[in-house]
Protein backbone atom coordinates (compact mmCIF):
# COMPACT_ATOMS: atom_id res chain seq x y z
CA UNK A 1 0.00 0.00 0.00
CA UNK A 2 1.66 3.44 -1.15
CA UNK A 3 1.25 5.58 1.94
CA UNK A 4 0.87 9.68 1.42
CA UNK A 5 1.95 10.99 4.76
CA UNK A 6 5.46 11.59 4.02
CA UNK A 7 6.93 14.12 0.84
CA UNK A 8 9.40 14.42 -1.23
CA UNK A 9 12.05 16.47 1.27
CA UNK A 10 10.65 13.06 3.82
CA UNK A 11 12.01 10.44 1.16
CA UNK A 12 15.27 12.43 0.76
CA UNK A 13 16.15 12.16 4.50
CA UNK A 14 15.18 8.92 4.22
CA UNK A 15 17.81 7.96 1.78
CA UNK A 16 20.27 10.10 3.61
CA UNK A 17 19.30 8.37 6.52
CA UNK A 18 19.96 4.56 5.09
CA UNK A 19 22.99 5.48 3.19
CA UNK A 20 24.33 6.60 6.68
CA UNK A 21 23.16 3.41 8.20
CA UNK A 22 24.12 1.24 5.41
CA UNK A 23 28.03 3.04 5.97
CA UNK A 24 28.69 3.54 9.85
CA UNK A 25 26.09 0.72 11.54
CA UNK A 26 25.32 -1.96 9.76
CA UNK A 27 29.02 -2.92 8.95
CA UNK A 28 29.81 -2.95 12.78
CA UNK A 29 26.95 -4.77 14.39
CA UNK A 30 28.44 -7.42 15.58
CA UNK A 31 31.07 -5.54 17.30
CA UNK A 32 28.08 -3.88 19.22
CA UNK A 33 26.68 -7.16 19.94
CA UNK A 34 29.81 -8.38 21.22
CA UNK A 35 30.43 -5.15 23.37
CA UNK A 36 26.32 -4.77 24.23
CA UNK A 37 26.42 -1.16 23.23
CA UNK A 38 26.70 0.97 20.03
CA UNK A 39 30.10 2.86 19.58
CA UNK A 40 30.40 6.22 20.69
CA UNK A 41 31.95 6.92 18.02
CA UNK A 42 28.72 6.06 15.82
CA UNK A 43 26.72 7.91 17.89
CA UNK A 44 29.05 11.62 17.58
CA UNK A 45 28.97 10.80 13.74
CA UNK A 46 25.07 10.25 13.87
CA UNK A 47 25.30 13.75 15.75
CA UNK A 48 27.43 15.39 13.16
CA UNK A 49 25.49 14.39 10.31
CA UNK A 50 22.16 16.26 12.10
CA UNK A 51 20.23 12.82 13.05
CA UNK A 52 20.41 13.97 17.35
CA UNK A 53 18.04 16.08 18.48
CA UNK A 54 17.11 18.13 15.29
CA UNK A 55 13.65 19.30 16.87
CA UNK A 56 15.67 21.50 19.05
CA UNK A 57 16.16 25.24 18.30
CA UNK A 58 19.18 26.61 15.91
CA UNK A 59 20.76 28.38 18.53
CA UNK A 60 20.62 25.00 21.02
CA UNK A 61 22.78 23.48 17.60
CA UNK A 62 19.52 21.73 16.81
CA UNK A 63 17.30 22.06 13.41
CA UNK A 64 14.11 23.53 14.60
CA UNK A 65 12.45 20.41 12.75
CA UNK A 66 9.81 20.05 14.73
CA UNK A 67 8.14 16.96 12.06
CA UNK A 68 7.28 13.73 14.27
CA UNK A 69 7.56 11.99 10.53
CA UNK A 70 11.55 12.42 10.65
CA UNK A 71 11.52 10.05 13.55
CA UNK A 72 9.20 7.98 12.00
CA UNK A 73 11.54 7.12 9.02
CA UNK A 74 13.87 6.55 11.60
CA UNK A 75 12.63 4.07 13.13
CA UNK A 76 11.66 2.30 9.91
CA UNK A 77 14.99 2.70 9.05
CA UNK A 78 16.84 0.97 12.04
CA UNK A 79 13.91 -1.80 12.13
CA UNK A 80 15.11 -2.30 8.21
CA UNK A 81 18.60 -2.44 8.76
CA UNK A 82 18.61 -4.96 11.09
CA UNK A 83 20.68 -2.77 13.68
CA UNK A 84 18.37 -2.83 16.87
CA UNK A 85 19.72 -0.33 18.65
CA UNK A 86 17.64 2.38 20.24
CA UNK A 87 19.82 4.99 19.99
CA UNK A 88 17.63 7.17 17.67
CA UNK A 89 14.33 6.49 19.25
CA UNK A 90 15.56 6.95 22.67
CA UNK A 91 17.51 10.15 22.29
CA UNK A 92 15.01 11.82 19.49
CA UNK A 93 11.88 10.60 20.55
CA UNK A 94 12.10 10.17 24.50
CA UNK A 95 14.45 12.17 25.81
CA UNK A 96 14.04 15.41 23.30
CA UNK A 97 10.68 16.20 25.15
CA UNK A 98 12.30 15.92 28.25
CA UNK A 99 14.94 18.72 27.64
CA UNK A 100 12.89 21.10 25.31
CA UNK A 101 10.37 20.99 28.07
CA UNK A 102 11.53 20.85 31.33
CA UNK A 103 14.35 22.00 30.93
CA UNK A 104 15.59 25.66 31.74
CA UNK A 105 17.33 27.90 29.45
CA UNK A 106 20.52 27.69 31.57
CA UNK A 107 20.33 24.08 31.85
CA UNK A 108 19.27 23.82 27.97
CA UNK A 109 22.47 25.25 27.10
CA UNK A 110 24.13 23.38 29.08
CA UNK A 111 23.16 19.61 27.86
CA UNK A 112 21.42 20.32 24.58
CA UNK A 113 24.69 21.73 22.56
CA UNK A 114 26.31 18.53 23.59
CA UNK A 115 23.58 16.57 22.90
CA UNK A 116 22.89 17.12 19.48
CA UNK A 117 26.49 16.82 18.58
CA UNK A 118 26.60 13.42 20.25
CA UNK A 119 28.57 13.83 23.03
CA UNK A 120 25.70 14.18 25.49
CA UNK A 121 24.23 10.45 25.45
CA UNK A 122 20.87 10.51 27.48
CA UNK A 123 19.49 7.93 29.71
CA UNK A 124 16.16 8.03 31.52
CA UNK A 125 15.77 6.25 34.71
CA UNK A 126 12.34 5.61 35.73
CA UNK A 127 12.09 1.86 36.15
CA UNK A 128 12.92 0.23 38.91
CA UNK A 129 13.51 -3.16 40.44
CA UNK A 130 9.76 -2.88 42.34
CA UNK A 131 8.17 -0.61 39.92
CA UNK A 132 7.42 -0.54 36.41
CA UNK A 133 4.48 0.25 34.77
CA UNK A 134 2.85 1.76 38.45
CA UNK A 135 5.99 4.43 38.30
CA UNK A 136 3.94 6.22 41.51
CA UNK A 137 5.55 2.95 43.26
CA UNK A 138 9.06 4.39 43.16
CA UNK A 139 11.21 4.35 46.08
CA UNK A 140 14.71 5.98 44.63
CA UNK A 141 14.31 8.95 46.85
CA UNK A 142 16.00 12.63 46.97
CA UNK A 143 16.18 13.81 50.31
CA UNK A 144 16.88 17.84 50.32
CA UNK A 145 20.13 18.98 52.33
CA UNK A 146 20.69 22.51 51.72
CA UNK A 147 21.22 23.49 48.09
CA UNK A 148 21.88 19.98 46.72
CA UNK A 149 19.56 16.75 46.75
CA UNK A 150 20.63 13.55 47.99
CA UNK A 151 19.78 10.38 45.93
CA UNK A 152 19.26 6.96 47.28
CA UNK A 153 18.06 4.06 45.20
CA UNK A 154 18.38 1.77 42.33
CA UNK A 155 16.67 2.19 38.96
CA UNK A 156 16.91 -1.12 36.35
CA UNK A 157 16.38 -1.36 32.33
CA UNK A 158 17.79 1.51 31.47
CA UNK A 159 18.86 2.08 28.21
CA UNK A 160 21.80 3.61 27.59
CA UNK A 161 22.30 3.38 30.94
CA UNK A 162 25.76 2.19 31.39
CA UNK A 163 27.14 4.48 28.60
CA UNK A 164 25.19 7.96 29.72
CA UNK A 165 26.83 10.96 29.74
CA UNK A 166 23.47 11.92 31.79
CA UNK A 167 20.78 10.47 33.25
CA UNK A 168 17.42 11.92 33.60
CA UNK A 169 16.25 10.22 36.96
CA UNK A 170 12.28 10.04 38.67
CA UNK A 171 12.91 10.41 42.44
CA UNK A 172 10.42 10.50 45.69
CA UNK A 173 10.66 13.87 46.95
CA UNK A 174 7.22 13.42 49.06
CA UNK A 175 5.60 10.75 50.38
CA UNK A 176 2.00 10.26 48.73
CA UNK A 177 1.55 7.65 45.59
CA UNK A 178 1.93 9.57 42.30
CA UNK A 179 2.73 13.29 44.09
CA UNK A 180 6.22 14.43 45.12
CA UNK A 181 8.01 12.77 42.34
CA UNK A 182 10.76 15.05 41.24
CA UNK A 183 12.91 14.48 38.49
CA UNK A 184 16.90 15.19 38.69
CA UNK A 185 19.54 15.20 35.76
CA UNK A 186 22.70 13.19 37.30
CA UNK A 187 25.59 13.45 35.31
CA UNK A 188 28.17 10.58 34.35
CA UNK A 189 31.29 11.07 37.36
CA UNK A 190 29.17 12.41 40.53
CA UNK A 191 30.04 10.62 43.64
CA UNK A 192 27.42 8.04 44.69
CA UNK A 193 26.50 7.54 41.45
CA UNK A 194 27.08 3.81 40.08
CA UNK A 195 26.07 2.04 36.99
CA UNK A 196 26.03 -1.95 36.48
CA UNK A 197 27.76 -3.46 33.10
CA UNK A 198 25.09 -3.67 30.26
CA UNK A 199 22.25 -6.72 30.75
CA UNK A 200 22.35 -10.13 28.93
CA UNK A 201 19.05 -9.99 27.01
CA UNK A 202 17.69 -12.22 24.69
CA UNK A 203 17.09 -9.35 21.95
CA UNK A 204 18.76 -6.01 21.28
CA UNK A 205 21.96 -7.43 22.10
CA UNK A 206 23.89 -3.81 20.47
CA UNK A 207 22.15 -1.82 22.88
CA UNK A 208 23.00 -1.13 26.53
CA UNK A 209 20.51 -2.01 29.22
CA UNK A 210 21.72 -1.34 32.84
CA UNK A 211 21.05 -0.45 36.03
CA UNK A 212 21.72 2.51 37.66
CA UNK A 213 22.60 3.16 41.94
CA UNK A 214 22.70 5.99 43.88
CA UNK A 215 24.08 5.82 47.09
CA UNK A 216 24.02 9.32 49.20
CA UNK A 217 24.49 11.06 45.83
CA UNK A 218 24.35 14.74 46.31
CA UNK A 219 23.26 16.51 43.05
CA UNK A 220 22.46 20.50 42.81
CA UNK A 221 19.44 21.68 43.13
CA UNK A 222 20.03 23.40 39.83
CA UNK A 223 19.94 20.43 38.32
CA UNK A 224 16.27 19.89 38.84
CA UNK A 225 14.27 19.42 35.61
CA UNK A 226 11.28 21.37 35.33
CA UNK A 227 9.93 24.36 37.41
CA UNK A 228 7.92 24.19 40.40
CA UNK A 229 5.33 27.03 40.99
CA UNK A 230 3.88 28.02 43.64
CA UNK A 231 0.33 29.64 43.17
CA UNK A 232 -1.23 30.59 46.44
CA UNK A 233 -4.93 31.95 45.85
CA UNK A 234 -6.60 31.48 49.31
CA UNK A 235 -10.32 30.96 47.53
CA UNK A 236 -9.67 31.05 43.79
CA UNK A 237 -8.50 27.47 42.50
CA UNK A 238 -9.91 28.17 39.25
CA UNK A 239 -7.45 31.52 38.99
CA UNK A 240 -5.27 29.19 40.37
CA UNK A 241 -5.00 26.62 37.68
CA UNK A 242 -5.32 29.27 34.90
CA UNK A 243 -2.11 31.20 36.25
CA UNK A 244 -0.43 27.58 36.07
CA UNK A 245 -1.69 26.82 32.33
CA UNK A 246 -0.43 30.21 30.99
CA UNK A 247 3.08 29.61 32.68
CA UNK A 248 3.02 26.58 30.65
CA UNK A 249 2.08 28.06 27.83
CA UNK A 250 4.12 31.09 27.89
CA UNK A 251 7.00 29.50 29.10
CA UNK A 252 7.16 25.97 27.36
CA UNK A 253 9.75 25.36 30.03
CA UNK A 254 7.53 24.32 33.64
CA UNK A 255 6.22 21.71 34.72
CA UNK A 256 3.62 23.82 37.50
CA UNK A 257 1.28 22.59 40.10
CA UNK A 258 -1.13 24.41 41.38
CA UNK A 259 -1.40 24.84 45.22
CA UNK A 260 -4.23 26.57 47.21
CA UNK A 261 -2.70 27.52 50.06
CA UNK A 262 -4.87 28.79 53.00
CA UNK A 263 -2.43 31.55 54.60
CA UNK A 264 -4.34 31.26 57.67
CA UNK A 265 -3.04 27.32 58.03
CA UNK A 266 0.73 27.52 60.05
CA UNK A 267 3.42 28.21 57.77
CA UNK A 268 5.27 25.38 58.87
CA UNK A 269 2.35 22.68 57.62
CA UNK A 270 1.69 24.79 54.59
CA UNK A 271 5.38 24.26 53.22
CA UNK A 272 5.70 21.43 54.37
CA UNK A 273 2.86 20.34 51.81
CA UNK A 274 4.23 22.40 49.21
CA UNK A 275 7.58 20.64 49.33
CA UNK A 276 5.60 16.83 49.50
CA UNK A 277 3.81 17.82 46.54
CA UNK A 278 6.13 19.90 44.11
CA UNK A 279 9.61 19.39 45.93
CA UNK A 280 12.29 22.60 45.61
CA UNK A 281 9.69 25.25 43.96
CA UNK A 282 11.18 28.40 41.73
CA UNK A 283 8.26 30.03 41.20
CA UNK A 284 5.52 31.87 43.62
CA UNK A 285 2.63 33.36 42.73
CA UNK A 286 1.14 34.80 45.43
CA UNK A 287 -2.71 36.56 45.29
CA UNK A 288 -3.49 36.06 49.05
CA UNK A 289 -6.55 37.15 50.03
CA UNK A 290 -9.85 38.89 48.76
CA UNK A 291 -10.77 42.20 49.25
CA UNK A 292 -12.23 42.89 52.77
CA UNK A 293 -15.63 44.71 53.29
CA UNK A 294 -15.78 48.17 52.76
CA UNK A 295 -14.35 50.09 55.65
CA UNK A 296 -12.75 53.51 56.24
CA UNK A 297 -10.17 54.74 58.35
CA UNK A 298 -12.17 55.98 60.84
CA UNK A 299 -14.47 53.01 61.19
CA UNK A 300 -12.26 50.49 61.42
CA UNK A 301 -10.67 49.16 64.62
CA UNK A 302 -7.07 47.89 65.24
CA UNK A 303 -7.85 44.00 65.50
CA UNK A 304 -9.08 44.69 61.69
CA UNK A 305 -5.91 46.32 60.20
CA UNK A 306 -4.14 43.53 62.29
CA UNK A 307 -6.20 40.67 61.23
CA UNK A 308 -6.23 41.96 57.19
CA UNK A 309 -2.23 42.70 57.48
CA UNK A 310 -1.99 38.98 58.59
CA UNK A 311 -3.76 37.45 55.64
CA UNK A 312 -1.94 39.87 52.94
CA UNK A 313 1.20 40.36 53.83
CA UNK A 314 2.24 38.20 57.27
CA UNK A 315 1.50 35.01 55.61
CA UNK A 316 3.00 35.14 52.61
CA UNK A 317 5.67 36.77 53.87
CA UNK A 318 6.26 33.55 55.55
CA UNK A 319 5.65 31.60 52.76
CA UNK A 320 8.58 33.76 50.78
CA UNK A 321 11.10 33.10 53.64
CA UNK A 322 10.42 29.59 53.80
CA UNK A 323 11.17 28.87 50.36
CA UNK A 324 14.09 31.46 49.86
CA UNK A 325 16.94 28.84 50.67
CA UNK A 326 15.86 26.52 48.18
CA UNK A 327 14.55 29.45 45.54
CA UNK A 328 18.53 31.17 46.01
CA UNK A 329 19.57 27.62 45.08
CA UNK A 330 17.91 27.82 41.20
CA UNK A 331 19.84 29.16 38.88
CA UNK A 332 16.63 31.58 38.23
CA UNK A 333 13.12 31.94 40.90
CA UNK A 334 10.74 34.33 40.84
CA UNK A 335 8.65 35.80 42.58
CA UNK A 336 4.87 37.71 41.67
CA UNK A 337 2.75 39.24 44.21
CA UNK A 338 -0.58 39.98 42.47
CA UNK A 339 -2.13 43.39 44.15
CA UNK A 340 -4.36 45.12 42.84
CA UNK A 341 -4.79 48.43 45.02
CA UNK A 342 -1.77 50.16 46.80
CA UNK A 343 -0.85 53.55 48.08
CA UNK A 344 -1.30 55.62 44.62
CA UNK A 345 -4.62 53.86 43.75
CA UNK A 346 -6.13 53.60 47.22
CA UNK A 347 -9.84 53.59 46.96
CA UNK A 348 -12.01 55.45 49.64
CA UNK A 349 -13.82 52.75 52.18
CA UNK A 350 -11.08 50.34 52.09
CA UNK A 351 -8.22 51.02 54.63
CA UNK A 352 -7.53 47.89 56.11
CA UNK A 353 -7.33 45.94 52.93
CA UNK A 354 -4.75 48.76 51.00
CA UNK A 355 -2.95 49.21 53.93
CA UNK A 356 -1.85 45.30 53.85
CA UNK A 357 -1.50 45.59 50.22
CA UNK A 358 0.92 48.54 50.43
CA UNK A 359 3.03 46.35 53.16
CA UNK A 360 3.21 43.80 50.92
CA UNK A 361 4.38 45.06 48.08
CA UNK A 362 6.63 47.60 49.75
CA UNK A 363 8.51 43.91 50.86
CA UNK A 364 8.62 43.00 47.39
CA UNK A 365 10.18 45.73 45.88
CA UNK A 366 12.90 45.42 48.68
CA UNK A 367 12.90 42.06 48.08
CA UNK A 368 13.31 42.23 44.51
CA UNK A 369 16.62 44.60 45.80
CA UNK A 370 18.06 42.16 48.58
CA UNK A 371 17.83 39.19 46.58
CA UNK A 372 18.99 39.91 43.01
CA UNK A 373 22.60 38.95 43.69
CA UNK A 374 20.86 35.16 44.04
CA UNK A 375 19.26 35.55 40.76
CA UNK A 376 15.63 36.06 42.47
CA UNK A 377 13.15 38.33 40.52
CA UNK A 378 10.44 39.75 42.75
CA UNK A 379 7.58 41.57 40.52
CA UNK A 380 4.03 42.72 41.11
CA UNK A 381 1.25 42.72 38.74
CA UNK A 382 -1.84 44.84 39.53
CA UNK A 383 -4.92 44.34 37.54
CA UNK A 384 -7.20 46.92 37.45
CA UNK A 385 -10.90 45.22 37.52
CA UNK A 386 -11.55 42.04 36.80
CA UNK A 387 -14.17 40.12 35.20
CA UNK A 388 -14.97 37.72 37.90
CA UNK A 389 -17.93 37.76 41.01
CA UNK A 390 -15.76 40.41 43.33
CA UNK A 391 -15.66 42.59 40.40
CA UNK A 392 -19.64 42.57 39.50
CA UNK A 393 -19.69 43.23 43.46
CA UNK A 394 -17.11 45.85 43.74
CA UNK A 395 -18.92 47.31 40.37
CA UNK A 396 -22.90 47.08 41.65
CA UNK A 397 -21.72 48.78 45.43
CA UNK A 398 -20.89 51.68 43.34
CA UNK A 399 -23.22 52.20 40.58
CA UNK A 400 -25.85 50.30 41.46
CA UNK A 401 -25.08 48.27 38.39
CA UNK A 402 -23.34 44.75 38.42
CA UNK A 403 -24.02 43.15 34.87
CA UNK A 404 -20.48 42.15 32.51
CA UNK A 405 -21.72 45.15 30.60
CA UNK A 406 -21.30 47.82 33.96
CA UNK A 407 -18.07 46.08 34.24
CA UNK A 408 -17.08 46.31 30.80
CA UNK A 409 -18.36 50.38 30.56
CA UNK A 410 -15.29 51.11 33.28
CA UNK A 411 -12.80 50.08 30.86
CA UNK A 412 -10.69 52.19 28.39
CA UNK A 413 -10.15 49.43 26.46
CA UNK A 414 -14.01 48.28 25.99
CA UNK A 415 -14.05 45.63 28.22
CA UNK A 416 -12.28 45.08 31.53
CA UNK A 417 -9.33 42.10 32.20
CA UNK A 418 -9.82 38.59 32.87
CA UNK A 419 -8.23 36.16 35.09
CA UNK A 420 -6.76 35.20 31.84
CA UNK A 421 -5.44 38.41 31.70
CA UNK A 422 -3.79 38.32 34.81
CA UNK A 423 -2.27 35.33 34.74
CA UNK A 424 -0.81 36.27 30.72
CA UNK A 425 0.97 38.79 33.12
CA UNK A 426 2.27 36.72 35.74
CA UNK A 427 3.40 34.26 32.90
CA UNK A 428 4.88 36.93 30.80
CA UNK A 429 7.53 38.11 34.20
CA UNK A 430 8.17 34.77 35.03
CA UNK A 431 8.64 33.90 30.91
CA UNK A 432 12.41 34.18 29.83
CA UNK A 433 11.79 37.05 27.94
CA UNK A 434 11.69 39.11 31.48
CA UNK A 435 14.78 37.20 32.45
CA UNK A 436 15.88 41.11 33.27
CA UNK A 437 12.64 42.51 34.86
CA UNK A 438 12.96 42.98 38.31
CA UNK A 439 11.09 45.01 41.39
CA UNK A 440 8.41 46.30 39.16
CA UNK A 441 4.40 46.69 39.29
CA UNK A 442 3.32 45.63 36.57
CA UNK A 443 -0.55 47.18 35.11
CA UNK A 444 -3.16 44.97 33.48
CA UNK A 445 -5.47 47.83 33.05
CA UNK A 446 -8.56 46.46 31.88
CA UNK A 447 -10.77 49.12 33.91
CA UNK A 448 -11.80 50.25 37.27
CA UNK A 449 -8.46 52.75 37.59
CA UNK A 450 -10.25 55.95 36.57
CA UNK A 451 -13.68 54.66 38.00
CA UNK A 452 -14.68 55.05 41.81
CA UNK A 453 -16.13 52.09 42.14
CA UNK A 454 -15.99 51.52 45.69
C1 LIG B 1 14.87 -3.35 26.48
C2 LIG B 1 14.26 -2.52 27.55
C3 LIG B 1 14.65 -1.20 27.70
C4 LIG B 1 14.08 -0.42 28.70
N1 LIG B 1 14.50 0.88 28.84
C5 LIG B 1 14.02 1.61 29.89
C6 LIG B 1 14.51 2.93 30.11
O1 LIG B 1 15.34 3.46 29.36
N2 LIG B 1 14.06 3.60 31.18
C7 LIG B 1 13.15 3.06 32.05
O2 LIG B 1 12.79 3.74 32.99
N3 LIG B 1 12.66 1.81 31.87
C8 LIG B 1 13.07 1.08 30.81
N4 LIG B 1 12.61 -0.19 30.61
C9 LIG B 1 11.65 -0.71 31.55
C10 LIG B 1 10.23 -0.72 30.99
O3 LIG B 1 9.78 0.56 30.80
C11 LIG B 1 9.39 -1.54 31.98
O4 LIG B 1 9.76 -2.86 31.75
C12 LIG B 1 7.93 -1.33 31.78
O5 LIG B 1 7.60 -0.05 32.32
C13 LIG B 1 7.09 -2.41 32.44
O6 LIG B 1 7.45 -2.57 33.78
P1 LIG B 1 7.75 -4.03 34.37
O7 LIG B 1 8.76 -4.70 33.50
O8 LIG B 1 8.07 -3.87 35.81
O9 LIG B 1 6.39 -4.83 34.20
P2 LIG B 1 5.11 -4.77 35.11
O10 LIG B 1 4.78 -3.36 35.44
O11 LIG B 1 5.30 -5.70 36.27
O12 LIG B 1 4.03 -5.36 34.13
C14 LIG B 1 3.98 -6.76 33.80
C15 LIG B 1 2.83 -6.99 32.85
O13 LIG B 1 1.59 -6.60 33.48
C16 LIG B 1 0.91 -5.65 32.69
N5 LIG B 1 0.29 -4.66 33.59
C17 LIG B 1 0.91 -3.92 34.53
N6 LIG B 1 0.03 -3.13 35.16
C18 LIG B 1 -1.16 -3.36 34.59
C19 LIG B 1 -2.46 -2.84 34.80
N7 LIG B 1 -2.70 -1.91 35.72
N8 LIG B 1 -3.46 -3.31 34.04
C20 LIG B 1 -3.23 -4.23 33.08
N9 LIG B 1 -2.02 -4.77 32.84
C21 LIG B 1 -0.99 -4.34 33.57
C22 LIG B 1 1.99 -5.01 31.81
O14 LIG B 1 1.44 -4.53 30.58
C23 LIG B 1 2.93 -6.18 31.57
O15 LIG B 1 2.47 -6.96 30.49
C24 LIG B 1 13.13 -0.98 29.58
C25 LIG B 1 12.72 -2.30 29.44
C26 LIG B 1 13.28 -3.06 28.45
C27 LIG B 1 12.84 -4.48 28.30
Amino acid sequence: MRRAIYDREHEAFRSAFREFLDREAVPYVDEWEAAGTPSRDFIVKAGQAGFLGFEFANELGGLGIDDFRYNAIMTEQVVASGIAADTFSMQNDIIVPYLRDLANPEQQRRWIPAFVEGRCVTALGLSEPGAGSDLASISCSARQDGDHLVLNGQKTFITSGATCDIAIVLTRTGERDGRGMTLVVVEAGTPGFERGRPMHKIGRKGQDTAELFFEDCRVPLDQVLGTSVVVNYRRDADAAEQVVREIRRAGGSAMACAAAIDVGAEVARMVERVREELGPVSILVSNAGTASRGRTVADTEAAEFRSLLEVHALGPIALIQSLLTDMRAMPRADIVMISSNTVGNAPAGAAPYTMAKAAMETCVATLAREERSHGIRANIVAPGLVATDMGRRLVKASTGGGSLDDLNATSPFGRVCTPADVAAAVAFLVSADAGYVTGQRLFVDGGGADATVF
